[in-house]
């Protein structure tokens, strides 16, 4: 058996799936759903177990089985997602880049951990009564508008995101760190981008 006779089956390629008796594979490169035809389930259902399958093993498989055409077209579809390849398939170890750096873009400042809601089902788990939060100060929010200036010195714009809890539960100091932020990145000759997640129960036409 020669080896240019050989294709490999590629396991890693794909995930086969039933849908309430329909057969679909999950092409794993593409993340694409391909419905499965009865000849091409076949083709699979046979190479599936093997490492390697030969082009005789296939046609005496299916010599008299169907038309030669279908198959052969089963076969070609199978090559064309790298279920079936012409060479071993080499592990897949990512595109090789190695990230020597990675500047800061964003910081999120939890302003107020708490909320001036208490739904039951709140993720700050951390906190039994989120309209009891902890604040956070001027100064701390401060350090972290210069770490992101330091981190991030090497982008042209940078954003600065305000969450809790309720963010807007504490607006005197988004205020401020907005002004600050500014200030600093007009120094700095940046761009800053301000953004928050909130329950908007405390909009008001002003703070919009
Ligand atoms: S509005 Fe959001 S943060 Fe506030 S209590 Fe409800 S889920 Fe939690």
């Amino acid at each position: 058996m020669s080896e240019a006779n050989l294709l490999y089956v590629d396991t890693h390629a794909f995930h086969d799936v039933d849908v309430k008796g329909r057969r679909v594979l999950l092409h794993v490169p593409s993340t694409g759903i391909f419905d499965l035809d009865g000849v091409t389930t076949e083709v699979l259902d046979f190479v599936r177990p093997k490492a390697t399958v030969s082009f005789e093993e296939l046609l005496q498989r299916f010599s008299g089985s169907g038309s030669p055409a279908l198959i052969a077209d089963a076969i070609e579809d199978l090559k064309s997602l790298g279920v079936l390849r012409g060479d071993p398939a080499v592990a897949d170890r990512g595109a090789g880049i190695s990230v020597t750096e990675f500047p800061l873009s964003t910081i999120v400042l939890n302003v107020n951990t708490g909320c001036n809601l208490s739904c039951t089902y709140c993720y700050k788990e951390d906190l039994t009564t989120p309209s009891k939060g902890e604040k956070l100060d001027f100064d701390k929010a401060k350090k972290s508008i210069e770490l992101l200036l330091k981190e991030g010195a090497k982008r042209d714009r940078v954003n600065v995101v305000f969450f809790g809890g309720e963010p807007l539960s504490n607006m005197r100091l988004i205020k401020a760190v907005t002004a600050y932020a500014e200030e600093r990145c007009r120094e700095e000759g940046k761009q800053v981008d301000f953004s928050l997640t909130t329950n908007a129960t405390l909009l008001t036409e002003e703070i919009a």
